[in-house]
């Protein structure tokens, strides 16, 4: 959402500036070390991305990160997502997955989001705490970096849960604070400035560390935390730029 905000900030010179950028990032990164799976590109390293310019980070061409990499492998290699016929509710649908998933056949794919607009064009409007869509109505729910934003985060997870199938799958990433065991949340704290200090971002409202899979088990899941990044040597940690630990958190009703 982060993104989101950029973009309204630059209102409709967004996509040209953005484009541009990539264009000099394209040629800047010119090279055959690291590979992105998600558009098959390969560059000396991905180009450098957030408030502390990490490096490896984000692909010049289709503008993945560490954690879309990761999760493009991971339904590519660990789930039925190309290969059943699902029906997938895409939560905040991050651009580079909207892509993949509108294309596979396979797939009965509906993204949503309350910011709708800001998102590619066939997100429908969607809140995850008020809708009426049906219980038990799909195979697959994916909705990573959300929870954070929201205050009643416990809601939205109770709400996804009923929404999934039985026997259905689904993938809810979130910002994870290694630093410590338990979520930070203080209700307390408004001030934006405050937030970003605190929680990483202004529009965050908590820091989720370990015991997020909990918070997920007590909605109702079935929670698998995968570190699907142990899968892989160190070489091709970097040659793919995952961030090594990056758990996945598998969710299964
Ligand atoms: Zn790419």
């Amino acid at each position: 959402m982060l993104s989101t905000k950029f973009k309204e900030s630059l209102g409709p010179l967004f996509p040209v500036a953005n484009k541009i950028k990539l264009f000099y990032l394209r040629l800047k990164y010119k090279g055959d070390i690291v590979l992105c799976p998600c558009c098959k590109s390969t560059f000396k390293e991905f180009a450098p991305f957030g408030g502390d310019r990490r490096r490896n980070s984000r692909c010049p061409k289709c503008e993945s990160l560490e954690r879309h990499r990761l999760l493009w492998l991971y339904f590519e290699n660990k789930t039925n997502l190309y290969k059943a016929p699902l029906k997938v509710l895409h939560v905040a649908p991050e651009t580079v997955f909207f892509n993949l998933f509108k294309k596979q056949k396979n797939i009965d794919y509906h993204p949503g989001d309350i910011y709708n607009n800001l998102y590619p064009k066939g997100t429908v409007y969607l809140d995850i705490l008020n809708h009426n869509l049906p219980d038990n109505s799909f195979d697959v729910i994916i909705c990573n970096h959300v929870f954070q934003y929201i205050e009643e985060d416990k809601k939205a997870m109770q709400n996804i849960y009923k929404l999934m199938k039985p026997g259905g799958w689904g993938i809810m990433q979130v910002p994870i604070n290694t630093q410590s065991t338990i979520t930070h949340e203080d209700s307390s704290i408004t001030d934006p400035l405050e937030r970003e200090k605190i929680f990483g971002l202004k529009e965050h409202v908590r820091y989720y560390s370990y015991d997020y899979a909990d918070k997920l088990r007590d909605a109702g899941f079935t929670v698998k935390v995968d570190d699907y990044t142990a899968a892989f040597s160190a070489e091709d940690n970097y040659k793919y730029g995952f961030w090594e630990g990056d758990a996945v958190y598998y969710c299964t009703k």
